[in-house]
């Protein structure tokens, strides 16, 4: 038997990679009547056409929301503000409010100012994602048994919490509460800080002489690959989470650089027991994401689903 809609207008406000994933989970699980979606370009607004993923595309946020019963912000974190701004005439009086956003304090800073007082705001992130970008580059499995993390403020309504709640567990996602300042402070080292660690590492390699470069480019197996995929990530999502995550990202830096000063004394000094127990010790930690199911796949050919943001 066939599960019940969720949902009557759903809007999706920024339908990239995350926002057409849920698109097309939404339409394959019959969640909603109707899916309207805002992009910003043309092009993108012309791919969702194309892809038909949504029964309307709006060049306006506010006309995008008109009538929904759930809006779904799915933009760059930094572009939060504006867009709840414009989309603030169009929200139909006791709409839910949610969001994908890889920040959640700043979410709600930015956002909050602009919902009415009978509005339901139940921030959200999907723990899932790739390195591509855009409507094209959405699948409907994308958050199947990844973590969608929720972070409601204190005081928001009940209902509305288990219907966002709800819509996630229908496209395969395991839910969590969570409180906004420990979310941003958990994903600063789980994803935050390693996004931040491939970009250095990428960029040292350009920076490398002409003929050192090409040979990191040949003999990039050896570890190097998989931080050019991570590198490769949206340059504008990751620009927003880091000016939007400011301080629990600096307080993991200043760990971390801590910690490789440990280790670059061990190297110096010949310190190998003290190398040996820490990599013992990580090796710990990975077995332990093996077993909770959240090593992601390493097959090439598949879009890879473990670069989240
Ligand atoms: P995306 O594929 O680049 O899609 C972003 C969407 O927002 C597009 O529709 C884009 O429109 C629109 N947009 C971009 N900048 C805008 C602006 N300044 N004003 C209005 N609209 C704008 O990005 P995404 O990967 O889906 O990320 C969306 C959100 O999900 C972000 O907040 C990110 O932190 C979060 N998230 C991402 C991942 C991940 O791995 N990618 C994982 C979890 C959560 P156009 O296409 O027309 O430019």
């Amino acid at each position: 038997m066939s599960e019940p809609q969720l949902f009557d207008r759903v809007a999706i406000v920024g339908c990239g990679l995350i926002g057409s994933s849920l698109a097309r989970a939404i339409q394959r699980g019959a969640m909603a009547r109707e899916i309207r979606a805002y992009a910003r370009s043309a092009e993108s607004r012309g791919q969702i056409i194309e892809l038909g993923i949504a029964d309307s595309v709006h060049e306006n946020p506010a006309d995008a929301v008109e009538g929904a019963d759930l809006v779904v912000l799915g933009v760059p974190v930094g572009a939060n503000e504006t867009i709840a701004r414009a989309m603030a005439p169009g929200l139909a009086p006791d709409v839910t409010v949610t969001d994908v956003g890889s920040v959640k304090q700043a979410v709600i800073r930015d956002v909050s100012p602009y919902l009415g007082s009978g509005m339901h705001f139940v921030p959200g992130h999907p723990i899932a994602g790739t390195e591509h970008s855009g409507p094209e580059a959405g699948f409907a499995d994308l958050f199947e048994n990844r973590y969608c993390i929720l972070t409601p403020p204190p005081g928001t309504d009940d209902a509305a919490v288990e219907r966002v709640a709800a819509l996630w567990r229908r496209c395969g996602a395991r839910v969590e509460l969570m409180d906004a300042r420990h979310h941003d402070k958990v994903l600063a080292i789980t994803s935050h800080l390693p996004h931040l660690l491939a970009y250095t590492i990428v960029d040292t390699a350009a920076n490398l002489e002409e003929s050192e470069r090409a040979e990191v480019i040949r003999y990039s197996a050896g570890g190097f690959r998989d931080f050019t995929r991570i590198a490769a990530s949206d340059p504008v999502m990751w620009r927003d989470v880091f000016l939007n995550n400011r301080d629990a990202v600096l307080e993991m830096l200043q760990r971390f650089n801590e910690d490789i000063s440990q280790l670059q004394r061990a190297i110096r000094w010949g310190e190998g027991d003290l190398l040996q127990s820490i990599f013992h010790k990580t090796c710990e930690i990975r077995r332990g994401v093996i077993e909770m199911g959240q090593a992601g796949t390493f097959d090439a050919r598949e879009p890879t689903k473990q670069d989240d943001g």
